[in-house]
């Protein structure tokens, strides 16, 4: 009952692209997802719209139909799920993989609940789980988060939002909107350049006119209950404080990936290794799938660019299947 030609980890959109290419050609396979379906777009914030149109975060040319030029997060969510409910998807949902271990041919799975046997393993577990820290003293007091859902909490309150990049413009933005009084603290010297394009120039002009506050080349360095310290180019700062919101990026699960035997290069970049033409990794019948192939470079992949990867791996399955056949 547990034995499967193809196990896959993590029901992303990718995962569940890679699902669907099994489904096609009748192999044995099964999605095991720790979280809810799409559980990283499920905890996006609640209005983010996409940078990509809809057709662009389609899987398996299944129309994904938006009446807005972006996508919100809403519509991704009911796109993905109708994807899987349509295509009666075997998805274990709310089960964590914890480890792989590979005997002689086969993959021994280890979940939160019980054990596997798969021909082949597919690991598309993303990078949404593992924040970026920025390491200072308090950041773990609970007025600090790494997520961002909505702004109503904010409003008439002070929040810093630590970052400059899509997640933290759009944060920044909506807070201030419901009437938060909103700092940014910025590590470069200005708004990053993959910001939205027609999110920029709103940040622009709210930090020009001074709606918004930024110090730029700057740092946070310490967190307190009502204070935080930053480190700014014409000197130190300690501004009055009720909530960080530090977005600052996410990390795939390295150690997992270790555990699993993957080979990471040591760049610095953390990418693992494997075959772009096949996507298998240095170990053989395990492959990679989905942002997780990015390694610390996390901006790489997305949804519009690795959505191939399901194609090539199944592909070369089957080429593996027929010359054995
Ligand atoms: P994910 O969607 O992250 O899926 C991985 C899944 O694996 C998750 O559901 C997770 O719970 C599960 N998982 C992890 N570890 C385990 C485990 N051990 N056991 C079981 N399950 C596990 N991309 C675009 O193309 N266009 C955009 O506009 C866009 N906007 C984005 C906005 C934000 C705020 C962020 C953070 C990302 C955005 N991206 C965008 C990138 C996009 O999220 C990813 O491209 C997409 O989610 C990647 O799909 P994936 O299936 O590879 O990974």
């Amino acid at each position: 009952r547990n034995t499967f030609d193809v196990l896959i980890i993590g029901a992303g959109p990718i995962g569940i692209n890679c699902a669907l290419e099994c489904k096609k050609r009748g192999w044995n396979y099964v999605v095991i997802e720790k979280g809810a379906l799409t559980n990283s777009l499920f905890n996006y914030p609640k209005n983010m719209t996409f940078f990509s149109t809809s057709e662009k975060l389609e899987i398996d040319e299944i129309p994904f139909i938006s009446n807005n030029p972006k996508p919100n997060r809403d519509e991704a969510l009911e796109y993905y799920r109708r994807v899987v409910t349509s295509n009666k998807l075997n998805i274990h949902l709310y089960e964590t993989v914890k480890h792989i271990e590979k005997e002689k041919e086969i993959f021994k799975v280890t979940t939160s609940k019980t054990e596997y046997l798969a021909k082949k393993v597919i690991i598309s577990t993303g990078f949404y789980d593992i924040p970026k820290l920025i390491n200072v003293p308090g950041e773990d007091l609970p007025k600090v988060t790494h997520y961002y859902k909505e702004a109503h909490n904010y409003s008439l309150q002070k929040v810093i939002v630590v970052g400059a990049s899509n997640s933290s413009v759009d944060a920044a933005l909506e807070i201030w909107r419901k009437g938060g009084d909103v700092t940014m603290v910025v590590r470069g010297e200005t708004i990053g350049e993959r910001v939205k394009y027609w999110v920029r120039p709103d940040i622009i002009n709210r930090i020009n006119e001074g709606s918004i506050k930024a110090y730029f080349n700057s740092e946070i360095t310490k967190i307190d209950s009502e204070t935080v310290e930053i480190k700014t180019p014409k000197g130190n700062l300690t501004l009055e404080n009720d909530y960080v919101v530090a977005l600052t990026g996410y990390l795939p699960d390295f150690n997992f990936l270790k555990q699993s035997h993957i080979a990471l290069s040591d760049d610095g970049r953390n990418i693992p290794n494997y075959n772009p033409e096949t996507m298998e990794s240095n170990i053989e019948g395990l492959y990679l799938a989905g942002v997780i192939c990015g390694g610390n470079e996390t901006h790489k992949w997305f949804i519009e660019n690795s959505r191939i990867h399901a194609k090539l791996i199944a592909e070369h399955i089957e080429s593996l299947n027929e010359s054995t056949e």
